[in-house]
This record gives structure tokens, C-alpha cells and sequence, in this order.
């Protein structure tokens, strides 16, 4: 594992004095373009061996974690013996925290660029049982519902008992009910009848899998590790070793045994209360008692003669279905709470049913997975995974470029340049409550290319992978899962693109049809005139140059009568001389420069900032036409219609649709609808003119 250590070296020569005597150092490997950044490698054996050979790394680099409402021992004892030392829960001078909760919007908001903590926001999109099974259902009635029939049939009672009762009709049960918030088995049991079920708490209902494959009678389930290091881009791991947990009592479907626990439910924590519980004490021995690991699971089911190849192909395909079915929400909820990219992983445990036809089910995705090691094969397991996690997820990085330590931006006014203003573009730079939009522009000017970032970084996660295994995106899943992006971005795309160009290119979303664009962009604008101005797309019967023509005509009508242009113009130019601005300059140079993801970050901060994306469509000005063309009214009102900052948010940034739409500034393809319509006329002219 590695760790960006920000926390940063009190005398940075030092650090590349150090740097030179760590070069063959076994938990040292070196990455960045010139491979010459430290990055941690974490070793599991150290939690059993006892020296200290490992510990100076850590040291060296002062290196911390704090562990926040959770007891992980494991994880303790994994980064104390490579020299991390543990900071007070309250204390802010951490590079890891550790924690068993989410955390609050503010405390993500208040990280630096070298920390990082083991949760992404709104994760419960994926780990509270009713939230996953809402997320899946959406995608059922999107998707097809074959296609995403990856957990057993369920309801949310009280809400859904009617559609529960009409399916109660044709499906005897039994059924399973589990409070939609809990874990370890608690509060869950068996009904054979809808009658046994109480209305009075909100709880999941779900189709109770009679059919379970058995090893030696009993029912078993499997517990998987999956690691998402990204949202977006997407980037998901399996690990290759999981744990199969048994049933303590042999299976008999009859209606006799519904309540026996011990028979029907597979959690350890149920099961060790039971007197037939066998515990194994040689980790070496790995399919002896209530406890295999998966391998030895899978080696018995191919010994019998099962597809076990086929088998786990589904297993990652119901893995990568459920990440999909949250990716959205929770990508969203990252721009928003979430200050640097790297900031947050995730290990999830994945609990997974299999029934006698092979099929795998998902029961339930936990936030935190068990890291306790009562056997010794759970240490064996749990301490490798955890030590490939660290090394997988962290970029230790001592050396600080000078620019990146000081992070203060040097006001538009004191600029060289200031004083050239270049038409149009100043007037994006003027927008209004600016003053926080500086630095973001400042940071992504200043930054290394942000896609060659994220390529290398993830080129780099891959090779320190140790056992987890990449599984989105891949060669193959990038074919079969990609249309199911909902958080369809650039960076998705690029990396695709970059990582297996002969398969990317299939992909329509990430293409774009300027002249489509255009005019979807004038549709959405006019439809915030005073005056109607008709917009049609040219028959594509015409010749090229006659479409040319015709849109630019539309574009300098959309000019005249831009009324709302004009008064925001006048109020950018007050602005501009109070010098609340960006640098134009600088920032010209940063629309020449930037990406399409530079300029989608800088729009997200904007929108976060302004709690409205609606000033990039012209549809803040409070004299917007009501009534006419659909998408920047639908904008306007979904914007301000709906009380959640998230939600309001996401649903701008779809509406604008700044991952499909491009627009030619002359050097380039940017996002037209990043911008304001003002800049995107000037920006489009060029493609109108050539
Ligand atoms: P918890 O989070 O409390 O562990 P789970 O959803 O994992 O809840 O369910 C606990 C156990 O109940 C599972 O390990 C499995 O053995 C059994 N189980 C849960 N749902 C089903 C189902 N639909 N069909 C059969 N067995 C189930």
C-alpha cells in the first residue's frame, strides 16, 4: 500500500536525502512519470512478525492514521508495524482515517489533497438494504429487469404492501424480513405467511432463496471484498480470496425448521452461538468447518463437477451491476463533499447467496466488512487483503512541488496581465460570486493535465493490485457495462479510450454531433428570451456549408435579442472593476489549456459554490420567459424546486449534459455548456465559420 503523505516533511531536502537511502527498500516502490515518487508498500506478514524492520518507512515519513468509531485491530496493527503512528480521533494531522461510520459532509469538506479516509459519501446509496434494493429496482425498470435480476424480489414494507401482497398471490413464500438498517443477522427471521409480517416498522421483505447450494448439506454464503479506489472514473476490484461462512445445522426446507437460525442463516455472529459451531485452527487448512475460504469453496464445487469459471463471472457481474446501480448518486454526492480526488476508497463486503442452479444472489453489500480475526484463516485472508488495499490505494508522495506548497493565488489585480481583457471571455471570468471559482481555476491551471493524472494513477493502482483483481473497467466489462453508466463523464471515457482504444470507440456517448449540439444549446437559451426566436436544426439534406450558415444566423439572433446577455454583461463588467474576477488572462489561457474534465470541475465547484448550475443556461435572470422551449424551464424548476442540495445539483448537471456536449473553441473540444451563452457563441464561431 502507499499513502500520499502530504503531512509534509519539515525540511523537504531532507526528504530527498532520505529518499536515496530507501531505494531498495521492500516496502518502497517507486512510481510517477520519472518513477521516482515513494509510494508504500504494505507487507502482511508484519502484523505476525513481530521486528520492527518496517517501521521506519513510516517514520521517516511521519506518517499517521486515527481510527474513528470502529475497533479494527487489523488495521491498527497493520499500520503501527509499518510506522504510522495513531493521532487522537479529534486531531486533523492524519494521512489515513480509518472509520465505521460516513462521515458528515463538513468533515469530508475539511480534507487536505494527502488524506484520505475509507468512505465515499452517500455510500449507503449501496449498503442500507432498502437504499440498495430502491438503486437496483430503478435499474430493473430501466434496464430490463433480466438483466439486473441480481437480488431476490423485494418490497419495503409498509410503503410497498400492496405490490407485496399481489405478489404474495402467486409466490408462497417463505419470505425473509430484515430491518432495512442492520447487520450480523440481527433482527431477521422467517414467515411462511404475509399474515406473520407487522406492519408497524419499516422494514425489507424479501423472497426467501429455498434452494441453496449445499456443501455436505448445509447452506453456506460467501463473503467478497470489493475495493472501489474511484467513482469516477469508475474503478472497482474484487479480491481474489473471499470467505465461505456455514450454516451450523444441515438444511431441511420444511416448514418445521423456519425458525431455526442456525439452519436458515449463514452469519458468523449467529452461528458461533451455536454449540455445533467448528472453528479451525491451522490456517493452513482451508475447508475444515463453519469457516472456508472461497478458494477451497470453489476447488470442492469444481471437484463436483460445477462451472465454478462460470460461476464467478457472475459473481462479477452482479458485483459491477450493484456498484452501478449507486454510481451515480454517489458520484455526485463526491463533487460536491469531497475536496481532492484521491480523498476516499472503499472496501465493501459483498454478501453473496448461490442456489443449487449456480445462480448467485446479492444479499447485502456492507459498509464496513468484519475485519476481526477470531480464526486464523480470517488473519491470513483479512491481513493480506487489508495490506494489498493500502498498498493499492495510497500515493505516498514527500516531494511537494514548490508551486503546490504555495497554494495562494495572486489576485487578478496584481496580475502582469490583468489589464488584457480579451473579449467574451471576460465576461465568463466576471461571473458573479467568483471569488472561490479562482483558486479552482488557479489549481486546475496549475496542476499537471488532470486526465494524465488519473490515467497514471490508475495505471499505477493496477500494478500495486497484489490480489485484487480489476474488474471495472476491463477490456470486457467496459463492452458490457459502460451503457450503464448514469454518471456518464469524460473521465470514463478517457480512460477507456486510453486504456483499450479498440474497444472504447464503440461507445456512442462519447461522441458528439456538433451541430446537434448547437442547437440544442440555442433551444435552451432562446427558450429564456423575452422574444421567440425560432430554432430548427438544417436538413441534413442541405450542403454542409448551407447548414454552417444557417446556424450561424441563429447565433447572432440568439445575440441581438439576448436581452439577459446583455444585463449580465453590464453586471460582469461592475464586477470586473471591482476586480472580483478571475485573471482573464489567466483564465484564456485556461480554457485554451484545459480539458473537458477541467472545465466539468470547475463548473461543479461553481454550481456547489452557487447552489445552481442555471446561470450557465441564462435561466437565473429572474424575467426568464415562462412557458416556452422545455429544458430551460424544466431546469429552472427542478433547480429550485427541489430541497436537496444534491439532488438539485445532480439534476442541473444532467440537464446541462456536460459530459455529451462539446463545442470547438478553435484549438480544441470543450463542453459548450460550461459556459455562458456569450462565450459559447464565440467559442462556436469558429466551427460555424470553418
Ligand atoms: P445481515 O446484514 O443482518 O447479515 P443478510 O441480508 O446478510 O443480513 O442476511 C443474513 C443471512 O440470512 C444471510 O447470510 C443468509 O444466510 C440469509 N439470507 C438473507 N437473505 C436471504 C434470502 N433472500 N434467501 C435465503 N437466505 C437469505
Amino acid at each position: 500500500m502507499s499513502l500520499d503523505c502530504g503531512r509534509k516533511p519539515e525540511h523537504p531536502e531532507e526528504t530527498h536525502a532520505n529518499s536515496t537511502q530507501t531505494e531498495d527498500h521492500p516496502c518502497i516502490a517507486w512510481s510517477g512519470l520519472s518513477r521516482k515518487i515513494p509510494v508504500l508498500v504494505f507487507h502482511a506478514e508484519t502484523v505476525v512478525s513481530k521486528g520492527g524492520e518496517f517501521r521506519d518507512i513510516g517514520e521517516r515519513y511521519n506518517l499517521a492514521f486515527k481510527i474513528v468509531r470502529t475497533e479494527s485491530r487489523l488495521v491498527r496493527s497493520i499500520l503501527s508495524s509499518h510506522g504510522f503512528h495513531e493521532v487522537h480521533p479529534n486531531s486533523n494531522d492524519f494521512n489515513l482515517m480509518w472509520t465505521g461510520i460516513h462521515l458528515k459532509p463538513y468533515l469530508l469538506r475539511g480534507l487536505q489533497d494527502f488524506q484520505k479516509v475509507n468512505h465515499f459519501p452517500r455510500s449507503y446509496e449501496l449498503t442500507r438494504k432498502d437504499r440498495l434494493y430502491k438503486n437496483i429496482q430503478r435499474m430493473q425498470q430501466v434496464h430490463g429487469f433480466k438483466r439486473f435480476h441480481i437480488i431476490p424480489q423485494s418490497f419495503i414494507l409498509p410503503s410497498e404492501y400492496q405490490e407485496f401482497c399481489s405478489s404474495c398471490a402467486k409466490d408462497k413464500g417463505p419470505w425473509i424480513i430484515k430491518p432495512v438498517a442492520s447487520s450480523r443477522g440481527r433482527g431477521i427471521y422467517l414467515v411462511s405467511s404475509p399474515n406473520q409480517i407487522p406492519m408497524d416498522e419499516n422494514i425489507l421483505v424479501s423472497r426467501y432463496i429455498n434452494n441453496p447450494l449445499l456443501i455436505d448439506d448445509f447452506k453456506f454464503d460467501v463473503r467478497l471484498y470489493v475495493l472501489v479506489t474511484s467513482y469516477e472514473p469508475l474503478i472497482i476490484y474484487l479480491y481474489e480470496e473471499g470467505l465461505a461462512r456455514f450454516a451450523t445445522v444441515k438444511y431441511d426446507h420444511a416448514a418445521k425448521n423456519i425458525k431455526n437460525q442456525f439452519m436458515h442463516l449463514t452469519n458468523y455472529s449467529v452461528n458461533k452461538k451455536s454449540s455445533d459451531y467448528v472453528s479451525c485452527d491451522d490456517p493452513e487448512v482451508e475447508d475444515y468447518g463453519n469457516k472456508w475460504s472461497m478458494s477451497a469453496m470453489l476447488r470442492y464445487l469444481k471437484q463436483e463437477g460445477k462451472d465454478t469459471a462460470l460461476l464467478m463471472g457472475q459473481v462479477e457481474d452482479l458485483v459491477i451491476k450493484a456498484v452501478l446501480s449507486a454510481e451515480q448518486q454517489i458520484a455526485t454526492a463526491c463533487k460536491m463533499y469531497v475536496p481532492h480526488r484521491n480523498n476516499c476508497f472503499e472496501l465493501y463486503g459483498f454478501d453473496v447467496l448461490i442456489d443449487s442452479n449456480l445462480k448467485p444472489w446479492l444479499l447485502e453489500v456492507n459498509l464496513s466488512p468484519s475485519l476481526a480475526c477470531d480464526a486464523p484463516l480470517d488473519l491470513k485472508i483479512k491481513a493480506s487483503m487489508i495490506s494489498d488495499m493500502f498498498s493499492l490505494v495510497g500515493e505516498f508522495c514527500p516531494f511537494r512541488t514548490p508551486w503546490a506548497r504555495s497554494t495562494e493565488y495572486v489576485g487578478a489585480a496584481q496580475h502582469p496581465l490583468s489589464l488584457r481583457i480579451k473579449n467574451g471571455l471576460r465576461y465568463w471570468c466576471c461571473l458573479p460570486c467568483i471569488a472561490p471559482l479562482r483558486s479552482a481555476v488557479k489549481a486546475t491551471l496549475s496542476s499537471f493535465p488532470l486526465q494524465l493524472k488519473v490515467l497514471r494513477k490508475i495505471k499505477e493502482e493496477n500494478e500495486r493490485r497484489g490480489g485484487f483483481i480489476r474488474i471495472f473497467p476491463t477490456p470486457e466489462t467496459w463492452e458490457l457495462y459502460s451503457g450503464y453508466l448514469e454518471y456518464k463523464t469524460s473521465m470514463n471515457c478517457m480512460l477507456a479510450t486510453r486504456l483499450f482504444p479498440e474497444r472504447a470507440v464503440a461507445q456512442t456517448w462519447c461522441s458528439v454531433c456538433p451541430q446537434e449540439l448547437v442547437v440544442r444549446f440555442l433551444k435552451r437559451a432562446a427558450s429564456n428570451l423575452q422574444q421567440d426566436l425560432r430554432v430548427a436544426l438544417p436538413s441534413r439534406r442541405l450542403p454542409l456549408a448551407d447548414r454552417r450558415r444557417i446556424l450561424s444566423h441563429q447565433l447572432g439572433d440568439l445575440v441581438s435579442l439576448s436581452q439577459e446577455t446583455e444585463q449580465m454583461v453590464k453586471k460582469m463588467e461592475r464586477l470586473a472593476e471591482e476586480e472580483r474576477c478571475v485573471n482573464p488572462d489567466v483564465f484564456q489561457e485556461f480554457v485554451e489549456e484545459a480539458s473537458e474534465s477541467d472545465l466539468e470541475e470547475v463548473l461543479t465547484f461553481y454550481t456547489h459554490k452557487n447552489k445552481s448550475a442555471s446561470v450557465f443556461l441564462g435561466t437565473g435572470c429572474t424575467n426568464a420567459k415562462s412557458g416556452v422551449a422545455s429544458s430551460g424551464r424544466t431546469s429552472q424548476r427542478t433547480v429550485e424546486g427541489t430541497s436537496r442540495q444534491g439532488e438539485r445539483d445532480s439534476d442541473a448537471l444532467r440537464l446541462l449534459g456536460i459530459r455529451e456536449k462539446k463545442v470547438c473553441n478553435g484549438k480544441g473540444w470543450l463542453p459548450f455548456s460550461t459556459l455562458p451563452p456569450c462565450v459559447f457563441i464565440q467559442c462556436a464561431m469558429p466551427w460555424v465559420r470553418c
